[in-house]
Formats: C-alpha cells, structure tokens, sequence
C-alpha cells in the first residue's frame, strides 16, 4: 500500500440542479468522516464554486477536466489557471468518458497532467482498460502506455501531487465491480511500474485509488486490499448517505 492518506473522489460527471447539489452538499455537511482520509468530490464546472463555498473542511473539489494548455481563444473550455485561481485544488484527467467519448488520446492526457501540475492543480490522473482490450489479452499493454505519456509529462517531484485512479471501463457505470483479485493485480503491477519506470520512492508513497461501481456493500473489502489507497466513486457519489458510508470504508 502507498504510505499516503487513503483517498475518495466523488466524481458526479454531468449531474445535478442547484438543488440536487444544495441537498447534497447538506447531506456530506452532515456526515462523519474520519480525520484520516482525504475526500475530494467532484462536481460540474457550473456548481463547482457554489460547492467550494458551501461544502465544510474536510472536503475538497476537483474539476472534472480542463483545457490543455493557457486559457485564450479556445470556445467552451477551462483553463488550469482559471481553475487555480477560483481555489480549486484538484483535477480529474483522462477520464475514460473523456477518453471515448470526447476522443482524448494518451499523449493529450499526459499533455493535460503536465499543464494543470505546471499551474498549481493536484490531479487525479485515470487508466483502465475496455473489457475487449483484457479479453484480447492487451490489458497491460493498454495500462503501461497509459501510464507512459503521464510519467513522460511529469516530473518526479510533481508525482506527489497526483494521485492515479485505475478505472476498467467495464466496471464503470455498469453495476460489475471488480472483483478483489482484479483490483489487487492490477493496482500491484502499477505500483511496479512506477517502481521500475519512475522511481521506487514515488511507486512507495502513490495513492492508486480504484473506480468502476465501487459502493456502500462492496466498498470495505476493497479498501482492505494491499494496493489499493482510496477509491474514485461516481453513481454512488451522487448518494450523501452512501458516499459517507464509504468515506468510512478503511479500517
Ligand atoms: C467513475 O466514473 O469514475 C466511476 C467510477 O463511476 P461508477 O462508480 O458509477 O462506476
């Protein structure tokens, strides 16, 4: 396990009303959650500075993505600066409704991790595999090249303000988890790969959360995984009793 704070993002992709997040907001407000870990949740770039202003210690924001490089004639986009200079700490990157919906490569979510890290932003860099890439037996192809265009555009210094989320696209959104066994081989052989291809001192002290239909029943035995530092939890995020339930989850 990496010797950080265990981690729980809340990722609420394109979800909410300013009353759905008042509410929600309300509800983690309300909730008890451990000194211990650290918890950022997610909201759209529209509510993210309404929950930044409402939403209590000891919860974080985090945009879901942003623009690649300085903000200027780029319609409909975000910058890392603007970003920084609203207090927002935290970015998501590269995650695969991005990466297959919005067709973002791997060297264009290497690019967005340097740029965001060059502005102050921690971020939340994700991989993961589709369930054809694992079935065809390229799965560790997939992983490794993923995380070679991040450690390309990182330095090592920069690896401690970036935490990696390892997300199968088959567990996203579908109701199928990963199992145990799953999520412990894949978070090892990541952690060996930053070993090898970074630094042991960076794989020691990395945060590698899991994400894909994690919840209020199956989140505690894969917090008790060796591997496995937090969690990026997206349906059940949206939930302030369940996601409070699982900022619980390690023991
Ligand atoms: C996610 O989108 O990051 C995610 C893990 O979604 P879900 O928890 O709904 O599978």
């Amino acid at each position: 396990r990496g010797s950080g704070r265990f981690f729980i993002g809340g990722n609420w992709k394109c979800n909410g009303t300013i009353d759905s997040v008042t509410q929600l907001v309300k509800d983690l407000n309300a909730g008890s959650v451990p000194s211990t870990v650290e918890i950022v949740v997610s909201p759209t770039f529209v509510h993210l500075d309404m929950v930044k202003r409402t939403l209590r210690a000891p919860f974080q924001v985090a945009a879901q993505d942003c623009w690649v490089s300085k903000g200027g004639a780029f319609t409909g986009e975000v910058s890392a600066e603007m970003l920084h200079d609203f207090g927002i700490p935290w970015v998501i990157l590269g995650h695969s409704e991005r990466r297959s919906l919005c067709r973002e490569d791997d060297e264009l979510v290497g690019m967005k991790c340097e740029y965001a890290l060059s502005q102050g932003l921690k971020v939340i860099a994700c991989i993961g595999e589709t369930l054809e890439q694992r079935e065809s037996g390229h799965m560790w192809d997939v992983i490794d090249a993923q995380l070679q265009a991040i450690a390309n555009h990182t330095t090592i210094g920069n690896w401690t303000n970036m935490v990696v989320a390892y997300e199968p696209v088959w567990a996203i959104g579908t109701g199928v988890v990963a199992t145990p066994e799953q999520a412990q081989e894949v978070h090892a052989h990541v952690r060996a790969w930053v070993a090898k291809n970074v630094n042991p001192q960076v794989a020691d002290t990395l945060r590698i959360l899991y994400g894909g239909s994690v919840n209020d029943q199956n989140c505690e035995t894969l917090a008790n995984l060796e591997d496995v530092d937090g969690f990026l939890v997206g349906g059940a995020s949206l939930k302030g009793p369940s996601f409070i339930k699982i900022c619980n989850s390690e023991h």
